[in-house]
């Protein structure tokens, strides 16, 4: 093979150690088409002993103190941010996006999630209550739940698996986690960069593998008490059945099918780059992203013209450009879903304004096997229409026109999802007037994607179980104090 040199191949990380695995599968470069990278195709074996190695770290790790562990989580995210540029190439070869993204957005999330976690462990504090009348005190004790499993998807793969790892371990825990068989490179530089960091070892492990088979034997083992899961409903929905019978915690990231809802009153020229941005950033492969626009209809004609023609703007090309802004969706398979859906628009009678079917997209040289597609605007759909109603998770968005904010929330709400929706409008009584009937985990006003990681993030209905994230890695122990001098009334309490 003539690129055989360049080629990567992982091993699993457990116990501090690299260790093969006695059988692979090779994951792509979705701008070329060509074999990225080799990835262990793990199973029951290789997950038995990773959790083995994070049992045995556990008592040591959950019994350090909050500074020891900000410590090595702090320094963890300053080596990583040390060789940003090195993840970003890596995570823009292997999941097709562009290297402005990873480079300004992925990697620097994944510093930040250290950086956050390692902070807010220093201030998380008891909480106490006195009942002085009964002579008690009591209060709350938070202890880590043991062995966490993370099982991550391939659309922000470095960005989410330490949105897992971090909370994990900054509360005691120690994981195995299982990042998505398509995008594993940059988690296996990270396991690099374990030791220097000064992560004892057991505490994070790393088992690369397919769904069916690493994810599964990861779900299904005993000694892992909690899965924290971000990827899609149908995948989550098997999760939980497979993990019932052992009565897991269970936090579940899901898809979203969002709103954007634009009033008349709002201002166009900060809504059409933002909305353009929550439509077709990262290929659409968000699960954030926009995928419904509703514009009230006296400026409905407006919004789509300017909104069409600053699409066709958009550069599609080869992701390492830094002038281009839609990269290579993730695989051959996922491009042909996307274009299935606009293909059954049309089908049904809707109108495809720019993009697949409509618009040439000239492949760029020398990646003329990529999986690219050109951003896809679709409009005269009826609500019942699978591409108003299904996640598509690619560079295509539907605009329609409403009337009033009573028929808005409805159509917004008359989906299966409920993640995150965006509202325009410069009357600030509607704009929180609308939020709050919104059925969504998150609503934005007049902005998209600004997080602040102090606040709660989760999904209603099948987007998932809305949780703070300490809730779930940690168990909550209410204790009593000074019972004893209660006498007869503790034994009764
Ligand atoms: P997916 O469900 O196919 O896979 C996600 C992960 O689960 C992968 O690591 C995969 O190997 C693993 N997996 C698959 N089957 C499994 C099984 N039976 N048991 C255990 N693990 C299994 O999702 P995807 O295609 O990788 O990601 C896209 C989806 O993720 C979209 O639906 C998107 O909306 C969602 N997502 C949600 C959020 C959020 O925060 N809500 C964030 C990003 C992505």
């Amino acid at each position: 093979m003539a690129h055989s040199e360049a080629l990567l191949v992982l091993e699993n990380f457990i116990a501090g150690r690299f260790v093969p695995c006695s059988s692979y599968i090779d994951s792509y470069n979705p701008s070329t088409g060509d074999v990225y990278c080799r990835v262990p195709d793990s199973g029951k074996e290789e997950v038995e002993a990773a959790v083995r190695a994070a049992k045995n770290a556990f008592p040591i790790w959950s019994s350090k103190s909050p500074l020891e562990k900000s410590q090595i989580l702090n320094k963890l995210a300053d080596l990583i941010e040390h060789d940003l540029e090195a993840f970003a190439q890596a995570e823009s070869k292997d999941q097709g996006k562009t290297i402005t993204f990873a480079r300004t957005v992925d990697i620097p999330r994944a510093v930040y999630n250290f950086r956050f976690f390692a902070s807010s462990i220093l201030h998380h504090t008891t909480e106490c209550t006195e009942m002085a009348s009964m002579g008690c005190v009591h209060y709350t004790s938070r202890t880590p739940v043991g062995v966490a499993g993370l099982i991550s998807p391939w659309n922000l793969p470095l960005y989410l698996l330490t949105w897992k790892i971090a909370p994990a371990i900054a509360c005691g825990n120690t994981v195995v986690a299982k990042p998505s068989e398509m995008t594993s490179v940059t988690a296996w530089m990270m396991c690099k960069l374990l030791e220097k960091a000064g992560m004892p070892h057991g505490v994070v492990n790393m088992v690369f593998g397919t769904g069916a088979k690493a994810g599964e034997a990861l779900v299904c083992h005993p000694d892992v008490p909690l899965i924290s899961f971000t990827g899609s409903t149908l995948t989550a929905q098997r999760i939980t059945e497979k993990s019932a019978p052992h009565c897991k915690k269970l936090s579940l990231e899901l898809g979203g099918k969002n709103p954007a809802i634009i009033f008349d009153d709002a201002d166009l020229s900060q809504c059409i780059p933002t909305t353009l941005r929550s439509s077709f950033a990262n290929q659409g492969e968000i699960c954030l992203c926009t995928s419904r626009i509703f514009v009230q209809r006296g400026i409905y004609s407006e919004f789509v013209k300017r909104f069409v023609a600053e699409t066709k703007k958009w550069k599609v090309g080869n992701p390492s450009d830094p002038t281009v802004d839609v990269g290579a969706l993730i695989s051959k398979e996922h491009l042909e879903k996307v274009r299935s859906y606009v293909k059954k628009a049309k089908a049904e009678g809707a109108k495809i304004l720019c993009g697949e079917g409509v618009d040439s997209l000239a492949l760029p040289a020398g990646n003329q096997k990529g999986y690219f597609m050109l951003p896809t605007v679709i409009a005269e759909i009826k609500d019942e229409s699978c591409c108003m109603q299904e996640e598509i998770f690619g560079p295509v968005t539907c605009v329609v026109a409403f009337d009033t904010e009573e028929e808005v929330v409805k159509r917004a709400n008359g989906v299966k999802y409920g993640l995150a929706a965006t509202v325009w409008s410069s009357n600030v009584g509607r704009v929180h007037r609308v939020a709050r009937r919104l059925q969504s985990g998150l609503v934005w006003t007049n902005c998209w994607l600004v997080r602040d990681l102090n606040l709660p993030f989760g999904g209603m209905k099948a987007s998932g179980l809305s949780d703070d994230v300490f809730h779930i890695l940690e168990h909550l122990l209410v204790q009593i104090r000074d019972y004893s001098s209660l006498g007869e009334a503790a034994s009764n309490f």
